[in-house]
């Protein structure tokens, strides 16, 4: 447990949550400022920050969880489809440094909660240059 982490004081039980879901390695709950009616959150019990220091195993092993959640979701809930979002770093809007993915639930007619990232065409050779720098 990481001092000052919101989330690693859910995880041990310091701070309640409205949970979903738990077993020995995550921790489900509804997020206190939902996209959607059942926006979802899946934390880790063990802190880290982000995608890239968590282990590569253990973050499979989160992945299956955060699958069968959705899945739970989806059909306990009106939901016609949902958003995985996992955010990481200031810059990409993670405000709670402790890993976790968002399951936002999504309805047909819910237009309202777009998600606003904004598209734009993008330049055919800009891609293929780019895309040959970051291959590996
Ligand atoms: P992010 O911007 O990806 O770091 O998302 C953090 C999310 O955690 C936000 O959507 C918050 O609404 C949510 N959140 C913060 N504190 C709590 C809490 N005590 N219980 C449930 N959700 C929380
Ligand atoms: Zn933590």
């Amino acid at each position: 447990m990481k001092n000052n982490c919101v989330f690693c004081a859910i995880a041990a039980g310091e701070i309640p949550c409205f949970k979903v879901h738990e077993d020995d390695l995550v921790l489900a709950y509804l997020d206190i400022n939902p996209f959607t009616e059942g926006h979802t959150l899946v934390i880790p019990k063990t802190h880290t920050t982000g995608l890239l220091d968590t282990p590569p195993d253990v973050l499979g092993e989160i992945v299956k969880r955060v699958q069968k959640i959705a899945a739970r979701l989806k059909t306990a809930l009106p939901c016609d489809g949902f958003n995985i979002l996992q955010n990481n770093g200031p810059a990409a809007g993670q405000t709670v440094p402790h890993l976790h993915f968002h399951i936002v639930p999504r309805l047909g007619s819910n237009t309202a909660a777009d998600i606003s990232f904004v598209n734009h065409a993008g330049d055919m050779d800009s891609l293929k240059t780019l895309a040959a720098r970051l291959a590996f």
